[in-house]
């Protein structure tokens, strides 16, 4: 028989023990013989130098193991909040997730981030109260907590015994495996309604006086997790291996397996791109369809590009080992594919789920080379380093010698500082991050261009520029017949439209507005292929600087928990920092505020409050759309490169682009 694959990853806010807990799983596993330790700076899935000198986990790294016939690919996401992006990639190549909670700190603001991704998602996922041996831990009050919180049905199968201790452990309320033999536990009963609650033929029987076996409620149980309906809570002490082999059991009992044919066509996904001093390019794969073998010629789907595979390789013990094949449902290591980029299809699409967008890089800064004449150096390394993290969005200024990027967080400059040294030996340092705008129409116009001259030349076109809501992104319709400009250049025309769109008057990317072609012609002798595409841009700007640009900022959705005494702080605080709110709901000792906060005031907020309120008060935001601000509040950005407004150059240049 096959082998059935379970790829799940291990989710937490920063410190709740997801590195240490995911050591104690391979070692449970028989994958490693000893467990590392994050204290000692030798934890197996901490590979870059910048995470074992911090203490932090910031790249992906994924560990293979069996657990009877099951293949686990273990995926040790970064815990930091600024590393979003990275996490949203992982969730998409997910069939499960463990979210790793500290009974002392209990639900922090990330661990609220994470689910909330893992809920809109629909990742199966299991909750895992950890660290019960500290000082201060409450498993139960931690229940309550994600009851209030987190707001997903759950179903606790273990309680915490002499919490706060260094003998605390967890104790099974309810049998997983038959192994397990947990005998007559007191809390079985509330275990059987909230299974019976989620399907109704077991409901009816149970109301009828008929409880159903500890199969089938293990079944239901095993539905109903799969389908991200009901969330089963598990707790231990990952320091301890306490609450490991458990863990397992419901990795493997209760989150679904992998779908996929192994028969049907190559159908995968790059959810990673490494650099390996020998291998060169790696990328990370999730298979959702057919085989993958050495010597294989694949099709990138996304770059239209054919190469041939050299090795795969999967982590197994904390080492990549060389192994025939990957089928569907698995993971691993690719080498040999030199051009490929994070978010790549390999084969068909079929199979691949869409990505949901969840984080978005909100500031851009500029990359400085510490000497000038290791401009192109740095540069090299970071167009690399954008193909390992295409939200980085490297923007290469030639003629001004500027590098331009896109981060979500402070931290992630840090990180990059620390890569460039260690892996290309590059020193290089970041100017203060700015919040990233954008602008859309203020009203309707129009914007017409004439490309007659120099000739060879001919494109007249004519756009109708109107405004769209907050969120409806850019629509383009043409209203000209294919006698006065043909379909071929009317392509060219709508081809061009997103591109012209990534810098507006104002210097940001202009959205939600709706653009009709409304005029224009080709000439039978005159026009050339690439005509339109020098024209569109020059006319879209025109039109937009008739109608004049309203800039958009990012805006964040927040939800406070502090106790009472600090609301009134909190409120005047919020209002002076532009944010709207609902009235605040209380609970016991404790206030809920939810509403929206611009991120140009509240990018220092989350630490400030932190301190401020002693740690009394915590904040979870996550992006939230787009909003209109005045110039006052907000920032324009010079045009970077030559802007279509600038007629005779933008001409020049884009003729001499188009014969390169
Ligand atoms: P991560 O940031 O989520 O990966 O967390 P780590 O695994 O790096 O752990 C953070 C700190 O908590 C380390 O000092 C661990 O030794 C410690 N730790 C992890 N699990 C436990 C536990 O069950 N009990 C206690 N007391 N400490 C733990
Ligand atoms: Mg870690």
């Amino acid at each position: 028989m096959s082998p059935t694959y379970r790829n799940l990853g291990i989710l937490a806010h920063v410190d709740a023990g997801k590195t240490t807990l995911t050591e104690q799983v391979l070692l449970a596993a028989g994958a490693i013989k000893s467990a590392g330790s994050v204290d000692k700076g030798t934890a197996t899935t901490d590979s870059l130098a910048v995470e074992r000198e911090r203490g932090i986990s910031v790249r992906l790294a994924t560990a293979s193991f069996d657990w009877g016939d099951t293949t686990i690919n273990l995926v040790d996401t970064p815990g930091h909040v600024d590393f979003c992006a990275e996490v949203e990639r992982s969730l998409q190549v997910l069939d499960g997730a463990v979210l790793v909670i500290s009974a002392v700190e209990g639900v922090q603001a990330h661990t609220s981030t994470l689910f909330h991704a893992l809920q809109t998602m629909g990742i199966p996922t299991l909750l895992f109260i950890n660290k019960l041996d500290r000082l201060g831990a409450g498993a139960d009050e931690v229940l309550e907590e994600i009851r209030r919180e987190l707001a997903p049905k759950i179903v606790p199968l273990d309680a915490a015994r002499d919490q706060g201790d260094a003998d605390a452990r967890p104790v099974p309320l309810w049998p997983l495996a038959s192994s397990e033999g947990v005998g007559e536990m007191p809390a079985q009963e509330p275990i059987i309604e909230a299974v019976v609650e989620g399907e109704e033929p077991l409901l009816d029987r149970f109301l009828e006086g008929d409880t159903p076996s500890v199969e089938e409620i293990n079944a239901s149980l095993a539905a109903q997790t799969s389908a991200a309906t009901l969330y089963p809570v598990l707790m231990g002490v990952a320091k301890n291996g306490l609450g490991i082999a458990r863990l397992l059991h419901a990795m493997t009992r209760l989150l679904p397996s992998a779908p996929g044919q192994s028969d049907a066509p190559l159908s995968a996904l790059v959810y990673r791109i490494d650099h390996h001093p020998r291998w060169g390019r790696t990328a990370g794969v999730r298979l959702y369809g057919g085989k993958l073998e050495p010597r294989d010629l694949v099709l990138n789907a996304s770059r239209g590009t054919t190469e041939k595979v050299t090795q795969l390789k999967k982590n197994r013990t904390g080492k990549a080992e060389d192994v025939p094949f990957l089928e569907a449902g698995d993971m691993g290591l690719v080498c040999g594919l030199a051009s490929v980029r994070v978010g790549d299809v390999l084969g068909s699409s079929d199979g691949v789920p869409t990505a949901a967008r969840l984080a978005a890089p909100l500031l851009t800064v500029q990359a400085i080379p510490a000497q000038e004449d290791q401009f192109t150096r740095l540069a090299e390394a970071l167009h690399e380093l954008a193909d390992e993290d295409p939200l980085l969005d490297l923007e290469l200024l030639a003629e001004q010698k500027e590098l331009h990027l896109k981060i979500t967080g402070w931290i992630q400059i840090e990180v990059l500082e620390a890569v460039l040294r260690d892996r290309f030996g590059l020193v290089a340092s970041f100017s203060s991050p700015t919040i990233i705008y954008r602008e859309t129409p203020s009203g309707s116009g129009f914007g017409a261009e004439s490309y007659l001259m120099p000739k060879p030349c001919w494109a007249v076109v004519k756009f109708r520029i109107e405004p769209l809501p907050r969120g409806s992104g850019v629509t383009f319709h043409s209203e000209v017949g294919v006698n006065d400009i043909a379909r071929k250049y009317q392509n060219e025309v709508e081809q061009t439209i997103d591109k012209a769109l990534l810098q507006g008057p104002k210097g940001w990317q202009v959205t939600d507005l709706k653009i009709t072609l409304v005029e224009g012609e080709d000439h039978p002798i005159h026009s050339r292929p690439g005509n339109f595409k020098i024209a569109t841009p020059m006319a879209l700007m025109n039109g937009l600087v008739a109608t004049d640009t309203t800039l958009l900022e990012p805006m964040l959705a927040f939800r406070i928990t502090a106790s009472r005494d600090l609301l009134g702080g909190i409120t005047s605080d919020l209002s002076q920092r532009r944010a709207t709110f609902g009235s605040p709901q209380q609970v016991g000792e404790s206030f809920i505020l939810e509403g929206r906060i611009p991120a140009a005031t509240s990018l220092d907020y989350p630490v400030q409050l932190a301190s401020r309120s002693g740690g009394k008060a915590k904040i979870f935001t996550r992006l939230d759309g787009y909003e209109a601000c005045t110039l006052e509040q907000g920032r324009t950005t010079p045009y970077r490169g030559i802007s279509p407004l600038d007629r005779a150059r933008w001409i020049l240049q884009a003729r001499g682009a188009m014969r390169d």
